[in-house]
């Protein structure tokens, strides 16, 4: 079935908010993260903890877990970033739907960590992606991932969805393909 009716524009929407409703999009934004867990090692476990009932991310308005890439706001990276793997974390991040927002969860997905010499590991996820936090720690404590989640909820706070749209449609990461090695 064919429409005349224009198809919406949702950045260009988003783009004419007048200040007050941008704050309104941006907190309803910040406290409904669906996130995908893309574990990959043993940092995931610590992402595992932090959705559990003594840590509880759920309080801070993040969802575990999207059944899928599609229906994701937030990524988690947790783990050993190989470059076997590399496609799959571009192909599933470029699935989800903006805004998106990338949290790299431990020292192997910020830099290589403890495999920062070896032959098949990326060194750093941000090589493939654009990462809004970095959590340090081989593993980062549950703890150390909360805190992630309040600096990046600080972040979407007071973002502007102009520039947001611009990073992800013109940024250096756009269209970029990653091939395995
Ligand atoms: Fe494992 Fe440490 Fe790498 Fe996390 S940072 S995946 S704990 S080796």
């Amino acid at each position: 079935m064919t429409t005349d009716l224009p198809m919406p524009r949702v950045g260009a929407a988003q783009v004419a908010a007048p200040k007050p409703m941008r704050l309104v999009l941006n907190w309803g934004r910040r406290y409904s993260l669906w996130v995908f867990n893309f574990g990959l090692a043993c940092c995931a476990i610590e992402f595992i903890a932090a959705s559990m009932a003594r840590h509880d991310f759920i309080r801070l308005g993040v969802i575990p877990f999207a059944p899928g890439p599609r229906q994701a706001d937030l990524m988690v990276v947790s783990g050993t970033v190989t470059d076997k793997m590399a496609p799959a974390v571009r192909r599933l991040y470029d699935q989800m739907p903006e805004p998106k927002y990338v949290i790299s969860f431990g020292a192997c997905s910020n830099s290589g960590g403890p495999y920062w010499d070896s032959y098949c590991v990326t060194k750093g996820v941000d090589q493939l992606i654009p990462v809004d936090v970095y959590v340090p720690g081989c593993p980062p404590r549950p703890e150390a991932l909360l805190n992630g989640i309040l600096v990046l909820q600080q972040q979407i706070a007071g973002e502007k969805l102009r520039g947001r749209a611009l990073r992800d449609r013109l940024g250096p990461y756009a269209g970029r393909r990653v091939s395995a090695a």
